[in-house]
């Protein structure tokens, strides 16, 4: 409510110095609207938009994609949009219900159609689980090409910044080959080339890309938290086995995992930042994947060598 008071007192002061900014509103209400589910979506789409466009996160930060139900004003938003991204995994099953009732007009893409995808591996002990991995865009090399379906997608949707998109998306894709270049660079030279992940797992495309073998607490996005003796006794040997020295937790996880095979082995835990949520102080702080990406490539760097 503030910022909507606030945006309402910023246009009412425009309006006083006359006609030049009657046309400026005009043109910000005729912008694209376009919504995108999660972080990695909406920086990605941001980027390609370059303020062309106006690009609302559906999720606030800090509220996980794995028990969101959108709320009325969820809705509501979606039924605003122009261009609706989403990932389209078990995390958003609840876009195909809202496509079906016909309530959303928006073109709506569903990112994981743009790459090859792989099934969400059970890990020991786990229920056997069949479907798709959702986590595609911790991959750079993915992320390349669902920037480029968000570009192709702005393009066709608001034809006269076409080249603007078009300029926005050179100039990102760009940044993250070099990203992506980089990081095959730490685990082409790395001294070891496993991973230990004491958390869920939504890594897998990231570990696929950098041709690194890893051993995880739990699978995908798993809300597991209660690691089992098992479990803990699995990475404790697969941190022996390999002469591993720092293992890794996802963001927002309570850690437990990763401190009892700390306390067990006298490893230390690093962050590994799976991107999908950010909290609302990094948001706040103006994150991006490519910062977060850029902390994870030196943890990376730090476990593998360290
Ligand atoms: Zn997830």
């Amino acid at each position: 409510v503030a910022l909507l008071l606030g945006a309402a007192v910023l246009v009412g002061a425009a309006g006083c110095t006359g006609a030049v900014d009657d046309g400026r509103q005009a043109a910000d209400t005729a912008k694209l609207r376009v919504v995108a589910t999660i972080f990695p979506l909406y920086d990605f789409t941001r980027a390609v938009a370059g303020g062309m466009a106006d690009v609302t996160m559906l999720l606030a930060p800090g509220s996980s994609v794995h028990s969101f139900d959108p709320s009325i004003g969820d809705i509501r938003t979606l039924q605003s949009a122009d261009v609706f991204f989403y990932i389209g995994g078990d995390g958003d099953v609840w876009v195909s219900g809202l496509l079906a009732s016909g309530d959303i007009t928006a073109v709506s893409v569903r990112l994981m159609d743009s790459v090859q995808t792989v099934q969400e591996q059970a890990l020991p002990g786990e229920p056997a689980e069949t479907g798709a991995d959702e986590h595609i865009w911790t991959s750079p090399a993915n992320a390349i090409v669902m920037v480029n379906t968000i570009r192709d997608t702005l393009c066709a949707q608001d034809s006269a910044h076409a080249d603007a998109y078009r300029a926005n998306a050179a100039a990102y894709t760009a940044s993250l080959q070099t990203l992506d270049n980089e990081l095959h660079a730490v685990a082409d030279t790395a001294a070891r080339r496993t991973i230990v992940v004491a958390d869920r797992f939504p890594f897998r495309y990231l570990v696929d890309e950098l041709g690194l073998s890893y051993a995880a607490a739990y699978g995908g996005c798993s809300d597991q938290t209660d690691a089992s003796v098992s479990v803990i006794e699995r990475l404790i040997n697969t941190v022996r086995d390999e002469d591993i020295h720092y293992v890794f937790y996802a963001e927002l996880s309570n850690r437990d995992t990763a401190r009892a095979v700390c306390e067990q082995t006298g490893v230390s835990a690093l962050l590994l930042h799976s991107c999908e949520t950010v909290s609302k102080a990094d948001f706040d702080a103006g994150v991006t994947y490519l910062s977060i990406m850029e902390r994870n490539k030196e943890n990376l760097a730090l476990a593998l060598n360290g």
